[in-house]
C-alpha cells in the first residue's frame, strides 16, 4: 500500500540531515549513527524511512569490510522499509536510492563473495535529497508552492503554514 503522502510533506530530522551528508561523504558508520539518533528521536512514520536509508549505509559499509553476507543481509531488510514511499519524500529521491541499492547489490553478487575484495568502493553513488521542502497538498495530491513558510495549493487553493506541520521549527 502507498504510504499517505502527507507524511513526506515538512523537513528532515536534523540529525537525518547530518546521516545523508555523511553518507554521501561515504562515511557509512557515522552516517548510521546519525540516522539512528533520527529513527529513536522521531515518533511519525518517517521513522521507517530513516530506518531503510540508515541499513543501505550498514550495506555499502559492510561491503567496504569486504563483509559479504553482512552486505547482502542487511540489504535484504532495506528493502522492507524503502519500499511504498512516493518517488521523492522530504526531499529524498528515495526511488533513486532504492534503485541505486539494488544495483550495488547486482554488482556485489556478480563478483561473489571469493571476489568481493575487487568491489570498487569509490563506486557507491549519492543519495540525491535537497533541503528545499517539497510540499504534498492532501486535498489534491498537487505540488504545493512555498514561500516564507507559506504553503499554498495552485490547484485548489488549499494553504497553510508550514510551521503547522513542522515539530522541528525554532
Ligand atoms: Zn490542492
Amino acid at each position: 500500500m502507498m504510504k499517505d503522502e502527507f507524511v513526506c510533506n515538512g523537513i528532515l530530522h536534523p540529525k537525518a540531515i547530518e546521516g545523508l551528508k555523511l553518507f554521501n561523504e561515504k562515511k557509512f558508520f557515522e552516517a548510521h549513527e546519525e540516522l539512528e539518533d533520527a529513527w529513536r528521536q522521531e515518533t511519525g512514520e518517517i521513522r521507517n524511512l530513516y530506518q531503510g536509508i540508515l541499513q543501505v549505509a550498514v550495506t555499502y559499509l559492510h561491503i567496504t569490510r569486504r563483509n559479504y553476507n553482512g552486505a547482502v543481509k542487511v540489504y535484504e531488510r532495506s528493502t522492507k522499509w524503502l519500499k511504498n514511499w512516493p518517488e521523492i519524500c522530504r526531499g529524498i529521491y528515495v526511488e533513486k536510492l532504492s534503485s541505486d541499492a539494488e544495483n550495488i547489490i547486482k554488482t556485489l553478487k556478480s563478483l561473489g563473495v571469493e571476489n568481493i575484495a575487487q568491489f570498487d568502493i569509490s563506486s557507491f553513488p549519492p543519495i540525491t535529497w535537497n533541503e528545499k521542502r517539497v510540499w504534498t497538498c492532501d486535498r489534491c495530491g498537487t505540488e504545493m508552492h512555498e514561500k516564507n513558510c507559506k504553503v499554498t495549493c495552485p490547484n485548489c487553493g488549499n494553504r497553510f503554514d508550514c510551521s503547522d506541520l513542522n515539530i522541528y521549527f525554532d
